[in-house]
């Protein structure tokens, strides 16, 4: 675990005496300050005393709903920032879905494994790599009710590494345009580097709404490997000339450099990032990040077929083998599920990938956690929910766990 730094103080609300004893007495010899309160009533008053840096609770108390404190402490401006950590013995999709909407951070699940209970916290409270999703659709952007709960925006990811005040940004579909406005009203100047994977719209059409380079005194460079015509600059500014766009890059008045990303392993701020070509119609990277010891791959628009594999001499077999070893053992891989099977038997060598191929892959090659985004505009919500639910049934009982990205969600892995 890593060294508590100051005084950490954890509110545990829950109406079992003897499990809030184990955990304080757990807890209190990791260093932690340790405070409880075992009813529902009087439990707001309780957070306002103590201002706990995590509140660890319970969502069924014999006198009132625990989702009831969790959406007031959200609605309250001065404590929807202490992260809360249910404890919960059961494993529904939609009841958890409901519980995150209203402001819970995460669950752990009982039975009570200790060891595991100071890392989950350690993930929430201590140096933990973040990875924002900003969009998670693929091809076009999907607004409407049916969209709403898993977003409609296009491809951006934002990971944020502790430490580090240099933005990291991967792809710039119209999520980027919902980052820069959060930025622009949060810090007065930004720098940082946009790696894009290539230059299909829905990876670059938030480019020219991203309202920090507008601002005079931020800085980014962008990076992007060769396309099959013109330069990073050319790709990004001929898509915002006046015939497209009303305002063109002219009025950019951040400082920008735009850059060809080349083969090998490059370092930059706090991370080092190499990459191979997808499986995909132009040239398009699959970007591995490594930060520390831990390490991520984004693999947003890549065709993870099954063809070939039982010949050896197969152009699909050698790329099979190549992305393989390429994810292999990594922390986390984020990748392209834009079909499901049935939709995929259509759509064979269009350059994505159907969801239940990506999981048996990722099985096989040991990816701890898996993440699917670049949903197909096909896939609504309902789809969505079905799709997370049999995912996860497949991965059971294996090295990998399987989650989908949901648009402003956090994944948080431990620094
Ligand atoms: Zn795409
Ligand atoms: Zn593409």
């Amino acid at each position: 675990m890593a060294k508590v730094k100051k005084e950490v103080k954890i509110l545990m609300i829950e109406d079992d005496l003897t499990l809030c004893d184990l955990v304080g007495s757990f807890l209190e010899k990791k260093g932690y300050v340790f405070y409880q309160h075992n009813t529902f009533e009087g439990a707001i008053d309780r957070v306002k005393q103590v201002r706990p840096d995590l509140i660890i609770m319970d969502l069924h108390f014999p006198d009132g709903n625990g989702l009831h404190l969790c959406k007031t402490l959200k609605d309250d401006k001065d404590y929807n920032k202490i992260p809360i950590l249910v404890l919960t013995g059961r494993d529904y999709p939609v009841e958890k879905e409901v519980a995150m909407k209203s402001g819970v951070t995460d669950f752990f699940h009982k039975p009570m494994v200790y060891s595991k209970l100071t890392e989950k916290i350690d993930e929430i409270l201590g140096e933990s790599i973040k990875l924002t999703f900003w969009g998670v659709r693929g091809s076009v952007p999907c607004p409407g009710a049916k969209y709403a709960e898993f977003g409609g925006n296009s491809t951006c990811l934002q990971v944020k590494i502790p430490g580090q005040k240099k933005m990291l940004i991967i792809d710039a579909g119209t999520g980027l345009r919902v980052l820069g406005d959060e930025v622009d009203k949060s810090v007065e100047n930004c720098e940082g580097r946009i790696f894009l994977t290539h230059a299909h719209w829905d990876h670059i059409q938030g480019f020219p709404f991203f309202k920090p380079l507008y601002k005079e005194g931020n800085k980014f460079q962008v990076h992007m490997p060769q396309q099959i015509s013109g330069s990073t600059k050319e790709v990004l500014v001929d898509q915002m000339s006046y015939t497209y766009s009303p305002i063109t890059s002219h009025m950019f008045k951040a400082d920008l450099e735009y850059l060809t990303q080349t083969r090998g392993l490059q370092r930059y701020d706090g991370y080092s990032v190499e990459h191979i070509t997808a499986n995909h119609p132009v040239e398009t990277a699959i970007y591995k990040f490594e930060i520390g010891k831990r390490s991520f791959v984004f693999a947003p628009d890549n065709e993870l077929s099954t063809k070939d594999e039982s010949s050896s001499k197969g152009k699909s077999y050698a790329y099979l083998k190549q992305f393989d070893s390429f994810v292999s053992g990594v922390d986390v891989l984020i990748h392209d599920s834009q079909f499901d099977y049935e939709e995929y038997q259509h759509k064979q060598r269009w350059g994505h990938s159907a969801w239940e191929i990506v999981v048996e892959r990722s099985i096989k090659n040991g990816v701890k956690h898996l993440i699917l985004t670049h949903f197909g505009p096909d896939l609504v919500d309902d789809d969505l929910f079905r799709i997370e639910e049999e995912a996860q049934e497949m991965a059971r009982g294996t090295d990998t766990h399987v989650e989908l990205a949901r648009e402003g969600k956090v994944f948080r892995f431990p620094a």
